[in-house]
């Protein structure tokens, strides 16, 4: 008997990776083995020496055609083994390592927007829906757009095993969130990658397109981020843990290194308005949701818990997101003494 191996990966595509897939029959018992793909059709290699390694990192039952079929996620590699200049998972993997003993916890926030005909999902044709207001967890058809598609997506993550979390209706009809999480940095957002495959993939049944596109209608309109919930066993335990992080990420050239690598096109999202800071200027506040980065209610009335870091897009790479805020907090705490 044989089984499906979709061997799924992150391409070179700038200024923001797109996914790529494609399918390997195995016989019953067979390992998953290294597989190689055209780096040229990927914006991994030119056309003359083309040949990218695919090597599974992270896999999980295939719930789209079931039974013994499998979702493989790969790293890119050059064909001398070492980690491709696109690979963002391998540097992750280093600094998660390297900070592993302060057990770091991610719950990230993707929200996304469906488009059919090429306008958003609930938008008329050359017009706009009534303004914001009422979509946001919303219920019923004049508010509520691709709800078939959204569950099937929760089914379909379940089924796979991956940590989702839940699942809202977002301001702008045709948005939507998901979250995955608390997890590892690494596994995470392996289980992040799997998720986004899994709704472009089913969407596709519908006839309808999902996009992270972080701010997919100009105007009044809310853009799509990928908050990220981060916490360490210190900031779980007390609360100078937890503001030594927020005066970390505050610090020096860090919001500007940050929010660099939170997704293209972030100043058209960070703007100040629409529940956002503004993407040059850092701020972190209790319960503020015009803050860079928001320190839940809940966490300042237990004197512990995580923090909320609203900047990243919704095209993040969450292998980037999270490398940076292990390594820009996790260093601060040790340095603080606090772990
Ligand atoms: P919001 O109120 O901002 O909409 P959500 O409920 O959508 O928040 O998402 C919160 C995320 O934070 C969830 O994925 C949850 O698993 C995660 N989370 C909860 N506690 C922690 C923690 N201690 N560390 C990291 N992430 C956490
Ligand atoms: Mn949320
Ligand atoms: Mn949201
Ligand atoms: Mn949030």
């Amino acid at each position: 008997m044989t089984f499906k191996a979709e061997y799924i990966w992150i391409d070179g595509t700038e200024p923001t990776a797109k996914l790529r897939s494609k399918t390997r029959v195995l016989a019953d018992g067979d390992e998953l083995p290294i597989w190689g793909f055209d780096g040229s059709s990927t914006n991994q290699a030119d056309g003359h020496s083309s040949d990218r390694v695919l090597k599974p990192v992270f896999t999980c039952p295939d719930p789209i055609r079931g039974g013994d079929n499998v979702l493989v996620l790969c790293e890119v590699l050059d064909i001398d083994m070492t980690p491709h200049s696109s690979n963002t998972r391998a540097l992750l993997t280093e600094v998660a390592e390297k900070y592993a003993d302060q057990e770091s916890w991610f719950g990230i926030e993707q929200e996304y927007t469906f488009f059919k005909e090429g306008r958003p999902l609930g938008f008329p044709i050359g017009g706009f829906p009534a303004p914001q207001g009422g979509y946001y967890c919303g219920v019923g058809a004049d508010e509520v757009f691709g709800r078939e598609v959204v569950e099937k997506h929760l089914d379909l993550c379940l089924e796979a095993g991956l940590k989702i979390s839940g699942i809202n209706a977002e301001v702008m009809p045709g948005q939507w969130e998901f979250q995955v999480g608390p997890a590892g940095p690494v596994e995470v957002s392996d289980h992040m990658w799997v998720a986004r495959w899994l709704l472009y993939r089913v969407a596709e049944d519908f006839g309808i397109a999902a996009t992270l596109d972080p701010k997919p209608a100009k105007g009044d309109w809310n853009g799509a981020g990928a908050h990220t919930n981060f916490s360490t066993k210190a900031m779980r335990e007390n609360y100078d843990a937890i503001i030594t992080a927020c005066e970390a990420l505050g610090e020096g050239d860090k919001p500007l290194e940050h929010v660099k690598q939170y997704g293209h096109g972030i100043e058209d999202r960070l703007t100040g308005h629409h529940e956002t800071a503004p993407w040059n200027k850092f701020s972190y506040g209790v319960s503020n949701r015009g803050a860079s980065v928001r320190i839940p209610w809940q966490v300042e009335v237990d004197r512990k818990g995580y923090i909320e870091d609203r900047r990243p897009n919704a095209n993040v790479d969450p292998y980037v997101v999270t490398r940076l805020l292990v390594d820009t907090c996790c260093s601060a705490l040790e340095k603080a003494g606090l772990v």
